[in-house]
């Protein structure tokens, strides 16, 4: 660390040099992240300085993380949700199973996620100590029932079923997870970290608001917790997730005391905790209502369906019709394609197995930059 201050002026303008070295999201077609939206920032600089590890002091945040995870909760088909705000996916993957864990006590626990589970589960497994086993895929890229039904022993505590999977943005039969989780008499975490803010939000709804075959959430009697991310899709700042127990005995199970804060415990991996990401993702919650948020999600549809059509063209297919907005392109040497589009300056990713060009159209796409990806790629193909 240098010795004598620098004034403001020098380190903005440092800064403002590092920064122009992070890649645009205009280019990024592989990220989950995109700009938060502005009513969230505003909310986030707020409250920056609020600590939610600490809720006796920050009365007023406290009561808008509660009030977060009501609408979440009602969002996903409960009115008594009971959970708080994490720093993502990865922290709320981890309390759930933890919590799944310590209810069961077992010896040597295990869970079965399937083979398409985000890796956030292999850190499940290193911390947790909780062997993960994973099941095989259908031809569609959902997770095998019979194969998570051949996994299941003596040692299962949970299940994890992936509503909205990170490379294919396949939706996992929920609803069957559910009913084996009820016969097996094991928990149900559903990981919507992507899909949460996707699938609700999808066209083609029929009266009861969403569509039937995408039954996700605690509607559905077997599902125990479940994950949903306000940075990716919500448009909330950055730390913003979600997790979220059917009941309030779960969430117990993670309690810590904590004699010398202003409450007596606490039920969070992390201690100090940002008050700005729960006053982010409010603001934009209450900013853009649902319809806010089901055009967004149209309009990346739209997108994601011009995309698909256009790459068709040139005979390039996706590995399945897109669920979501997420599409693995089926494309031969996927690793090399990938290289060179990285020349032309866009940023892609490539799937685990099968390989495949994965690409993300998150709202910092517009139809016109992707007519100019697409372009570059079936220049690409055809170049070598
Ligand atoms: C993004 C993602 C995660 C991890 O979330 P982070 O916020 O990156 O920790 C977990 N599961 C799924 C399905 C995801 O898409």
């Amino acid at each position: 660390m240098n010795r004598d201050g620098m004034d403001e002026k020098s380190i903005e303008s440092i800064l403002t040099d590092l920064k122009s070295k992070d890649t645009p999201y205009e280019r990024v077609l592989s990220s989950m992240c995109t700009y938060p939206h502005p009513v969230a920032v505003m909310a986030h600089a707020q409250f920056i300085e609020a600590n939610l590890g600490d809720p006796g002091l920050f009365a007023g945040t406290a009561e808008i993380e509660r009030e977060v995870v009501r609408m979440l909760g009602t969002m996903y088909g409960t009115s008594d949700a009971h959970g708080h705000i994490t720093t993502g996916g990865t922290e709320s993957n981890i309390q759930a199973i933890h919590a799944i864990r310590n209810a069961r006590n077992l010896r040597e626990p295990n869970i079965i996620v399937p083979e398409s589970a985000h890796f956030s589960f292999d850190k499940v497994a290193d911390v947790l100590k909780v062997t993960v086993q994973k099941a095989e895929l259908d031809s569609d890229l959902k997770v095998d029932l019979s194969s998570v039904e051949d996994l299941i022993n003596d040692n299962t505590i949970g299940i994890v079923g992936i509503a909205g999977t990170t490379e294919f943005g396949q939706i996992d039969p929920i609803r069957a997870l559910s009913d084996l989780a009820l016969s097996e008499n094991v928990f149900l975490h559903v990981d919507a970290a992507f899909g949460g803010f996707v699938i609700p939000f999808l066209p083609d709804r029929n009266k009861h608001g969403r569509g039937r075959e995408y039954e996700f959430d605690f509607t559905l009697p077997g599902v125990t917790s479940l994950a949903s991310d306000p940075h990716k899709m919500g448009f909330s700042t950055i730390p913003t997730g979600g997790l979220l127990f059917r009941n309030s005995s779960y969430l117990n199970r993670l309690s810590v005391d904590t004699p010398y804060l202003t409450v007596a415990s606490q039920q969070t991996l992390t201690g100090t905790r940002s008050g700005a990401s729960a006053a982010a993702a409010y603001a934009v919650f209450k900013h853009l209502g649902r319809d806010g948020y089901a055009q967004i999600v149209h309009r990346c549809m739209d997108v994601t369906h011009e995309l698909v059509a256009r790459v068709r063209k040139f005979g390039i297919e996706p590995l399945i019709d897109p669920v979501m907005n997420v599409v693995a392109l089926d494309v031969p040497d996927c690793k090399q394609v990938r290289s060179e589009l990285a020349k032309r300056g866009w940023i892609v990713s490539i799937t685990r197995k099968p390989c495949a060009l994965r690409i993300v159209i998150m709202p910092h796409l517009t139809s016109e930059n992707m007519r100019l990806f697409t372009d570059d790629l079936c220049d690409v193909m055809r170049t070598g």
